[in-house]
């Protein structure tokens, strides 16, 4: 069977019910793979990228990233998922080799691993390079949670949200993926109830994507008919680091840190994202520096 990710939104009870799910599997294990994560750590990733496909679900026009960062006093320190309006996907985190217990429920301690004190934060980025910035403090480091805190808070829209990461015995991910619901001005309260009941149902999500249920399946669980859907999205992860990118970032450095990295012999960049790797001799440092002193 191929898995292959995608989103899709749905609306319904005449548009004031949204809902945005989102399969995101594959990402998920490229992610374990690409930073050779522990299964916390991996739980961690695969939670935070599917965090960031519900968000880019609602990009803007004038947006072209959307970046959401979990910086908590666990000892996964920091971790980071963006992602751009094409559906791609890349995602980074500080220590990916933490091993913790399982939690009291025998699930992947996620929360602990995180930390409780810090701060769950959305950065948005327009098509000038600006960035827009909200953020909330932590609330259990699940991820989930925070993300639920933050949708409240920063947007103070009523929504429920899931997103879920599961493992197989060797701990490698074989299921990953979202949720979120969300009630906009004048929904009736009984329809909202009703929704927040049939979220309980949908706990177990990641286990309903790697059983193969489908995204459509799950929100047709959630929303009342008639539901009005939307076309399916592509995701994928991709990173979009490349030469030109990274050797922009290397021409902002001070030409004194350049003349280091050309007296080392040259210089070696590799991506946060992708773990891959840019060699740059000395003569394309020298070619860096003298654009800059021009
Ligand atoms: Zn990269």
């Amino acid at each position: 069977m191929i898995i292959t990710d995608y989103r899709i939104r749905a609306t319904a009870a005449g548009g004031l019910l949204r809902a945005v799910a989102v399969q995101t599997t594959e990402a998920a294990r490229t992610a374990q793979e690409v930073h050779r994560a522990w299964p916390v750590a991996a739980a961690a990733l695969g939670r935070l990228v599917s965090t960031a496909a519900i968000l880019g679900a609602d990009f803007k026009q004038d947006q072209a990233r959307i970046t959401v960062e979990v910086s908590g006093d666990g000892p996964l320190g920091r971790i980071v998922a963006e992602t751009r309006p094409d559906g791609s996907l890349r995602a980074r985190i500080e220590h990916s080799d933490v091993d913790l217990p399982l939690n009291q429920v025998g699930k992947l301690a996620v929360g602990q691993a995180v930390g409780r004190q810090g701060f769950f934060r959305v950065l948005r980025q327009d098509h000038a390079g600006e960035w827009y910035q909200s953020q909330v403090e932590l609330q259990t480091g699940e991820i989930g949670d925070d993300f639920l805190h933050y949708l409240a808070q920063s947007e103070q829209i009523p929504s429920a949200v899931s997103v879920g990461v599961l493992v197989d015995e060797k701990g490698l991910i074989i299921g990953c993926g979202g949720v979120m619901a969300q009630a906009l001005p004048g929904c009736p309260t009984d329809i909202v109830d009703q929704v927040a009941g049939q979220f309980d149902h949908l706990a177990h999500i990641s286990r309903r994507l790697a059983d193969g249920e489908t995204l459509e399946a799950l929100i047709g669980k959630l929303l009342p008919e008639p539901i009005r859907w939307y076309e399916k999205e592509p995701l994928q992860w991709q990173c979009w680091c490349g030469r030109c990118n990274i050797q922009a970032t290397l021409g902002t450095l001070p030409e004194s840190d350049i003349d280091d990295l050309i007296g080392d012999g040259g210089a070696e960049v590799t991506c946060h994202f992708c773990r891959q790797a840019y060699h740059f001799s000395v003569d394309d440092l020298k070619t860096l520096a003298d654009l800059k002193s021009h």
